[in-house]
């Protein structure tokens, strides 16, 4: 465990414990600070993969003001990752991260290794159903089981009271409630709204990675999805696919990989408009080599 001295302008007082912000890398070192805490008021974890932005920061924020002990994971976890490449360009910034956590009142991060989090392969397989066969799970198979495996791991070693998770990852919220629910984790599962740049692109640590001209383009994403919510108001759900998939044919810097819209709570395709049940434009993009994620909900 190490405090970070130059970073550690955050200082509360809690049942009178003077509160540095501190980082820590082994699951005994974090347990051991946690056990005051998980007596005395409610513990509220944020998973991350780090390259920190508001995104992050909103979930950060919010899980603060809300918990007595706010703990933020980040670590990059290789299981998720179906593509090695993805894996290896994913950016990776911990010293500006921790300069980041430590203005909002973040009290623990937990940044493990490899090693601490994978001493032995994880051989776990999940099972979510339908759940992990459409969109994502289609096109990323065995993401969600990597999901899966590390979520379940960080939440064995914090054992928040609330976790709070991005609606930018519709389909991932999905799968960790189904998750707290299947294996008995007594957490609440917080879902927050999505933080966006001024020009509607979702806030995403992929953005970085994005080539000047592909990131120009980027914002036509959002844009496609209000266009589909628009839509909604008069069209089926087949025909602002086809809609949808037209304007992606004409635009030559993104390519569309999937649009579907989707029923909220079971992640079928919806085939009719009407019956009043909350409805998710689900979209996933190739800009260049980079693969963005984005979503929109509206009422059937
Ligand atoms: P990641 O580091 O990409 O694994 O994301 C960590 C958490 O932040 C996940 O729960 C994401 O859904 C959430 N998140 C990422 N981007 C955003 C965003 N633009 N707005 C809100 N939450 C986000």
């Amino acid at each position: 465990m190490k405090i970070i001295k130059p970073l550690a302008l955050k200082m509360s007082i809690f049942a009178g414990h003077l509160q540095l912000m501190q980082l820590i890398e082994s699951i005994h070192g974090l347990k051991e600070k946690l056990a005051f805490y998980k007596k005395n008021g409610k513990i509220g974890f944020v998973p991350t993969m780090g390259a920190l932005h508001k995104g992050h920061l909103s979930l950060v924020n919010r899980c603060a003001e809300e918990n007595q002990c706010s703990v933020v994971s980040i670590y990059v976890n290789p299981t998720q990752f179906n593509d090695k490449n993805d894996l290896n360009r994913y950016p990776r910034n911990l010293e500006l991260d921790l300069g980041l956590l430590a203005n909002c009142n973040c009290d623990f991060v937990f940044a493990p290794g490899d090693d601490e989090m994978y001493p032995v392969p994880d051989m776990r397989k999940f099972n979510f159903g339908l759940l992990e066969t459409v969109m994502e799970g289609k096109f990323r198979p065995g993401h969600f089981n990597g999901v899966a495996q590390i979520v379940s791991k960080l939440f064995d070693a914090v054992q928040p009271d609330r976790a709070y998770f991005g609606l930018k990852d519709f389909q991932q919220l999905a799968v960790i409630k189904k998750m707290a629910i299947d294996y008995n984790y007594p957490v609440e599962i917080v879902p927050c709204d999505i933080v966006r740049e001024a020009d509607g692109l979702a806030m995403s640590s992929r953005n970085a990675l994005l080539e000047p001209e592909k990131r120009n383009a980027a914002p036509f994403i959002y844009n496609s999805l209000l266009f589909a919510s628009e839509l909604s108001k008069t069209k089926s759900p087949g025909e602002i696919k086809q809609e949808i998939n037209m304007l992606y044919q004409k635009n030559t810097e993104l390519e569309l990989e999937y649009f579907e819209i989707v029923d909220n709570n079971s992640l079928l395709p919806v085939e009719h408009f009407g019956n009043k049940n909350l409805c998710t434009a689900c979209i996933a993009v190739f800009a260049g080599k980079i693969r963005l994620i984005d979503n929109i909900q509206f009422n059937s």
